[in-house]
This record gives structure tokens, sequence and C-alpha cells, in this order.
């Protein structure tokens, strides 16, 4: 399946013509920042996960449910980016990795950015790139966030779907650099350039960030 070229993302925008794209630069002194908020994250580890190449690239198919102040997602799938999408102060880092949510009305986004550690130990996340079925779990793959921004933006890769919610993780998830090779080698260079923010409102939630699975707590 051939895959979008990032070489033609110039054109992207003729897909939409919404004012609110994304990815954006966050400025942490323009954000309005909120009360104490809490995102629970139920992984449904059973079955594993399920990749699949669609033409944004491979998807990493999952199941739980993801609860963000007060409001219920299921987790579709997730995949990476090599170099973040979301600036934060204009700063880019290494990769960035997106966990597509969905509720009967909208469609979120969890974002994490990724930097590189030599001190943390390879997910193998190679392994990742070259099986079908996967016994791997997504809480190595969430940082412990002691925040988050949101702000309403689009899908990054074409067709750019419209009125998406993003929740921006604030603590960066260290990855072994053998993993962000791995990322590398696998969606060179795949992040959309900065969009205008158009005076759009972001907010940053501090919350409490718990992680469990459905079966065993
Ligand atoms: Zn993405």
């Amino acid at each position: 399946m051939a895959r979008i070229d990032y070489r033609d993302q110039d054109q992207w925008s003729q897909t939409t013509r919404s004012t609110n794209q994304s990815p954006i630069n966050i400025q942490t002194n323009q954000v309005q920042v909120r009360p104490l908020s809490q995102i629970q994250i139920i992984l449904n580890n059973l079955r594993g996960i399920t990749a699949k190449e669609i033409p944004s690239g491979q998807q990493f198919f999952c199941e739980g449910q993801v609860n963000i102040n007060g409001h219920s997602w299921q987790m579709e799938r997730f995949h990476f980016h090599d170099g973040a999408e979301h600036l934060l102060d204009g700063q880019r880092y290494d990769g960035e990795l997106h966990l597509v949510l969905k509720n009967d009305q909208q469609t979120a986004v969890l974002g994490a950015w990724l930097v590189a550690d030599e001190n943390k130990t390879s997910l193998a996340l190679k392994q990742l790139f070259h099986a079908n079925q996967l016994a791997f779990s997504l809480r190595s793959l969430l940082p412990q966030a002691q925040g988050y921004y949101h702000y309403q933006g689009t899908l990054t890769t074409p067709p750019l779907l419209e009125n998406i919610e993003w929740f921006i993780l604030d603590q960066p998830l260290a990855l072994n650099p053998n993993d962000l090779a791995a990322i590398r080698a696998n969606f060179p260079d795949n992040h959309r350039q900065i969009q205008a923010d158009n005076g759009r409102l972001v907010e940053y939630f501090p919350v409490q960030f718990h992680i469990g699975n459905q079966f065993s707590d």
C-alpha cells in the first residue's frame, strides 16, 4: 500500500478549509491553566496488539478505555511520528506517539512526546514493526504525566479530519535510542509542519494519572 508522501504536504490543506488545523506550537506562557483533572487509562491486553498498514503508515490497533476529565473514550489505535509534530515553546522533541480515541460523537488523540535516553532499556520496538499480532503492553509507551495540554484541531494526515480533541501529555516518554531508530527506520520524518494556531485556546490541566489493566487492577 502506497503511503502518503510528506514532501507533498503543502497540498494536503486542500482537503480541508479548517482554520484550526494540527499540529501547533504550544506556547506555555499563553496556555490557560485549569483545575486538577484526571486521566484514567484502562488497558485490555488480552487480545494483544494488531498491526495494520494504512496510507498514513503502520497502525497498531489496541483495546481499552481512556477517561479524561469525566469523558470516556475507547482506544482505537496508536502510531508514531519520527520528529514530534507538536512543538513545545518552539522546541521539537525526538518523536511523538498518538493514541487515537473514539466515542459516539467524536475523535480524540492522546499524544505523548518521545525523547532519547541512553539509560533506558530498549522496548524492542523494532519487533513491533515486524509482526502482525503482538503481546505488547501499551503501558510501556505511556509516560507518567503531571498534566496535559488540550486544544481542538484536526488529524495531522489527509483527509485532516476536523473537530479533533487533542490531549498532549506534558512529560515526554524517555526511550532508548534503539527504539527511536526503529521508529525512524519505519516512518522517516513523518511529521506535519506546524499550522497557524489562529488564536486558539490551549488549556493546561494538572492531572492525576492512573494506568490500570481491565482484568487485574
Ligand atoms: Zn499521528
